[in-house]
């Protein structure tokens, strides 16, 4: 009986998570043709409500289509169609470029970024580099959209290697830290952080865009990557998310990759 009403129950969230996937697969067609042609009237002549005008439609087309990547993403993991990339890349490289992404950002808000790497963080580690930078921008991206003053330190170190069983490669668990010196989070509201869209505070000050997906992908991720996420805060203060992943490497390999989407000169 309690078997039956389990597999019914999964059965009806894989036709869930399929169901939002055709969906936001369908929807961005239509997102595409908005987003296009308001770029291509941008191009022509307006006046200044005609241009505030089309602002709207732009950031509205904007908050929609960033909604339907994160649900479309939250539906194919949820699914269980989600496989994680284990490839080899250059680890500070990455963390290098997500940084040098982010600063703008920072800059405009006054705030500081930095990255702190330990040094005995392998150069050249196997690990799926797409998903690690979505983890870290949406982190520090939220970091930057909740503080006022102060700065956002990224930490990286290694917490554990052990060697894989039949294989020269080690195993290595990467501890990240975010740590933002912004508006915090209450203690009351930490444990609804990583649950479908839960943002802290709705209201239209606090509100400052986003999808209130962010973090449940980041901790799906994770988990998929054999780490997991936390959080501490201190509202006024700021907050720090903690996660983990485990990649491998080759001791001593320090040769980087092609970088992606590099065409080889040579070739
Ligand atoms: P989004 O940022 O798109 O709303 P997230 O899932 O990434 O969605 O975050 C959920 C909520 O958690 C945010 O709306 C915010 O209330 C809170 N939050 C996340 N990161 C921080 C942070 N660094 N400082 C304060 N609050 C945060």
């Amino acid at each position: 009986m309690l078997r039956a009403a389990k597999d019914a129950a999964e059965a009806a969230d894989r036709a869930k998570g399929e169901f939002l996937a055709i969906m936001s697969h369908e929807l961005r067609t239509p997102i595409n043709g908005v987003l296009g042609f308001a770029r291509l009237l941008r191009d022509s002549p307006l006046n200044d409500e005609q241009r505030g005008n089309l602002e709207m439609i732009e950031d509205s087309a904007q908050a929609l289509e960033a909604l339907i990547s994160d649900i479309l993403d939250l539906s194919k993991i949820e699914a269980g169609k989600f496989e994680v990339e284990s490839s080899p890349f250059a680890l500070r490289r990455c963390l290098e470029q997500v940084c040098q992404l982010l600063q703008p950002r920072a800059r405009e808000a006054g705030l500081t970024l930095e990255a702190r790497i330990a040094t005995e963080v392998p150069a050249i580690v196997n690990g799926d580099q797409l998903r690690l930078r979505q983890i870290l921008q949406n982190l520090i991206g939220n970091a930057i959209k909740f503080t006022e003053r102060g700065g956002i330190t990224l930490t990286v170190d290694c917490v554990r290697t052990e060697t894989l069983p039949g294989d020269t490669r080690r195993a290595v668990r990467l501890q990240f830290a975010v740590s933002d010196t912004g508006i915090g989070i209450p203690p009351d509201k930490l444990a609804l952080l990583f649950k479908p869209f839960s943002q802290v505070d709705t209201s239209a000050r606090r509100r400052r865009g986003g999808t209130g997906l962010g973090l449940i992908i980041a901790k799906r991720l994770c988990e998929h990557m054999g780490g997991a996420i936390s959080v501490e805060s201190r509202p006024g203060e700021g907050s720090t998310f903690y996660f983990t992943i485990m990649v491998s490497y080759q001791p001593g390999d320090t040769k980087e990759p092609f970088a992606e989407g590099t065409p080889s000169e040579t070739a």
